[in-house]
């Protein structure tokens, strides 16, 4: 799952287009049907941020292409003309350069005046934790966490590595964590975050390490599914102790 910080390189990458007039087309059948060719092409690139999960990209005339990477949707930005296998959803091609969005993403033209109001954008800043005190307290706060409508950009394995940062389990209810503990945690996902955009590798300390030892206690780290689109959630039963207990695994 792209995470906000990969957003954010990708619209770094995607700088060394911005004030050409582009050529734009859509090679998928799929992104070929929303005819954003036919309303882009030849309009120069104004502007491409990042938001939370989304990135968008501003043409002349006030139109913003919105593309949501879902679970498997990329970037690339390549010299123009570089040979390529597959189909790419869109191609935005610039006087050198080319990006190339790859795997069905969801593409939507808005008008700038329609840009959706978002979450604080987690690497831009540190949202505050009152923000979670406007949903159902009784939700486990790892759930929270993957809200976007609370926050914007912090995707699983963030999630993971912040709660375990800050020693707060992904199954204690938003009731039962203190103001002070969801601050920790939003303002490591936030430095995290930010370290990667600037190029750090991450250490990882508990996403995708079920079965092995925690580096902080030494007990064996967990994973089971969590929150409705059951995506997994990592925690070390040691030093994330207490909430309700997670399904049986
Ligand atoms: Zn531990």
């Amino acid at each position: 799952m792209p995470e906000g910080d990969s957003l954010h390189r990708a619209a770094a990458r995607l700088q060394v287009l911005v004030g050409q007039k582009v050529t734009v087309e859509t090679p998928h059948p799929r992104a070929a049907v929303k005819h954003l060719a036919e309303r882009l092409d030849g309009r120069i690139l104004e502007r491409v941020e990042a938001e939370g999960k989304n990135l968008l990209l501003s043409f002349d005339g006030g139109l913003v292409l919105r593309s949501h990477l879902r679970m498997n949707g990329r970037w690339r930005v390549e010299p123009r003309g570089t040979a390529r296998r597959g189909t790419p959803w869109l191609v935005i091609r610039g006087d050198e350069y080319e990006a190339v969005q790859w795997n069905g993403p969801v593409l939507e033209l808005v008008t700038s005046c329609h840009k959706r109001v978002s979450a604080p954008d987690i690497v831009a800043e540190v949202p505050s934790a009152a923000r979670f005190r406007s949903t159902d307290q009784r939700r486990a706060v790892g759930d929270a966490l993957l809200d976007q409508r609370l926050v914007a950009g912090i995707g699983n394995m963030w999630k993971a590595e912040a709660l375990w940062e800050a020693r707060v389990s992904p199954w204690r209810r938003l009731a039962d964590v203190s103001d002070d503990e969801l601050a920790a945690v939003l303002a490591t996902a936030h430095r995290a975050m930010q370290a990667s955009v600037e190029g750090t590798r991450p250490l990882r300390h508990v996403y995708r390490r079920a079965g092995r030892a925690c580096h902080r206690c030494g007990a064996v780290i967990r994973s089971a599914p969590q929150c409705e689109h059951a995506r997994t959630a990592y925690w070390c039963p040691g030093c994330q102790a207490e909430g309700e207990p997670p399904p049986a695994s």
